[in-house]
């Protein structure tokens, strides 16, 4: 059997619900006294008095403890090493989106897992080898370049590490070397979108089939809209580098949650603030325990995402339970007059409008001690008839559609296309000025 065969019908991918479980309970009782070789760990075990041979099965992770991005952030850069150093082959860290970045470390072993599930992700969404995969993901530290790089070539795809941003050459490559998928954040998929249009050019003439977006959180108004404009099927792909990277969830064909490998990842949900799990189908937070990692096993991250698991099985067969649409981070969510509001919810009113174009920024700001919000959002060139009259009446209709979706009064300001800053990586849709 060949390697792609061998991802694609993988023992893994198509496990039933028991075979998995029986796989967990061994793999987290591996993973454990990997993690206890670990300067870290073994100290925290001690200090809890437990000892990591009596983890037997999936349901004594609730004795384990929780890793927090803090713990992280003060085992750096190797205090949860658990190999020799000189083992160690490749590191990488966070973007530092909210501080100080955490590094993980990878032994030969974990890359070639990581890259393993990367090609499992890609092959489920349809893509073989005869595919050419342009990456506008950044390379280096962090992990959507690299992550989906080896992937990719491990599914024999050829690819183009096009990186982000100098979006005349994206487009060009696309077109010179017939591409057919992408990878980038659904901000910048959007920008270049935007600019072609902007251009007199057609995004949907670029000929792609699919599309793998995310590394940040979006909404499905968002994915229709990106759907619409290339003509391309979009996968939300979720990862974070503390799991590796990308390639801890993604989206089959059906578009309907994103299948996490179960093999690889433990998955909890948990109410953020008792840290007790949440009844099945409950928002809450992630929290995962990597089961085939070596160098760096993590047990218990709390990973700040908010999302649940979607009930019941998917029609394409996978028991890999599915996560929704990440909500986005705890630590996205804005206080507003003492409602709480995640820029997703804005963001879903926004994309309903053909008129406005895709970026838009929030800014929180106070007066007289009060918190005001205003959504500045830009024209869709082609879609706007140029009356000060129409301009007025759509502004008044986005308040109106804002306040209903928040519950207070939230201003408008349109701008003209290309006004507010683009992204190229990971968006920034709060500008916070209140303090
Ligand atoms: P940082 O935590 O500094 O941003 P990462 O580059 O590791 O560093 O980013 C991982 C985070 O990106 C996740 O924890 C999550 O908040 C966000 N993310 C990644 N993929 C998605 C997605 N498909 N939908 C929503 N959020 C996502
Ligand atoms: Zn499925």
């Amino acid at each position: 059997m060949s390697d792609i065969a061998d991802l694609i019908g993988s023992r893994f991918e198509w496990m039933s619900r028991d075979e998995l479980i029986s796989w967990q309970c061994e793999a987290l009782r591996r993973s454990v006294a990997q993690a206890a070789k670990s300067r870290w760990y073994a100290a925290k075990f001690r200090e809890m008095g437990l000892d990591p041979s009596s983890i037997k099965s999936v349901e004594d992770i609730k004795r384990l403890p929780f890793t927090t991005k803090e713990d992280l952030r003060q085992s750096y850069p190797d205090g949860m090493l658990t190999i020799d150093r000189e083992d160690v082959i490749r590191v990488h860290t966070s973007s530092g989106t909210t501080g100080t970045p955490t590094a993980i470390l990878h032994s030969r072993a974990d890359i070639d897992c990581w890259a393993e599930l990367m090609a499992r992700c890609l092959a489920m969404s349809g893509a073989t080898k005869a595919d050419v995969f342009q990456n506008m993901s950044g390379y280096g530290m962090f992990t959507g370049g690299l992550g989906l790089h080896y992937g990719a070539e491990r599914l024999g795809m050829m690819v183009l590490p096009a990186g982000p941003g100098n979006t005349a050459r994206q487009i060009k490559l696309i077109r010179d070397f017939h591409v057919t998928c992408i990878h980038a954040t659904p901000s910048y998929a959007m920008h270049v979108a935007e600019r072609m249009i902007s251009e007199g050019d057609d995004p949907s003439s670029l000929g792609l089939k699919r599309a793998f977006l995310g590394a940040e959180p979006y909404t499905e108004e968002m994915r229709q809209k990106l759907q619409e404009l290339y003509g391309f099927k979009a996968f939300n792909s979720y990862g974070l580098s503390e799991m590796n990277g990308p390639g801890v969830a993604f989206e089959c064909p059906e578009q309907n949650g994103m299948h996490v490998w179960e093999d690889a990842y433990l998955v909890e949900i948990v109410d953020p603030d008792t840290l007790e799990p949440v009844e099945e189908g409950e928002v809450g937070e992630l929290v995962m325990t990597t089961l085939r990692r070596e160098a760096m096993p993590l047990i218990r991250y709390r990973t700040r995402d908010l999302t649940c698991i979607l009930p019941g099985d998917c029609p394409c067969g996978r028991k890999h339970r599915r996560l929704a649409r990440m909500m986005g981070r705890s630590d996205d969510m804005l206080i507003v007059r003492g409602v709480n509001v995640f820029p997703s919810q804005i963001e879903e009113v926004i994309m309903r409008h053909k008129w406005i174009g895709g970026n838009y920024l929030i800014r929180l700001t106070k007066a007289e001690a009060l918190d005001q919000m205003t959504v500045q959002v830009e024209l869709a060139r082609s879609e706007f008839d140029g009356s000060v009259e129409t301009l007025r009446n759509l502004r008044a209709q986005l308040q109106k559609e804002l306040r209903e979706q928040v519950g207070f009064n939230v201003s408008v300001e349109v701008l003209e296309p290309g006004s507010l800053p683009a992204s190229e990586g990971k968006a920034k849709r709060v500008v916070d000025e209140r303090a």
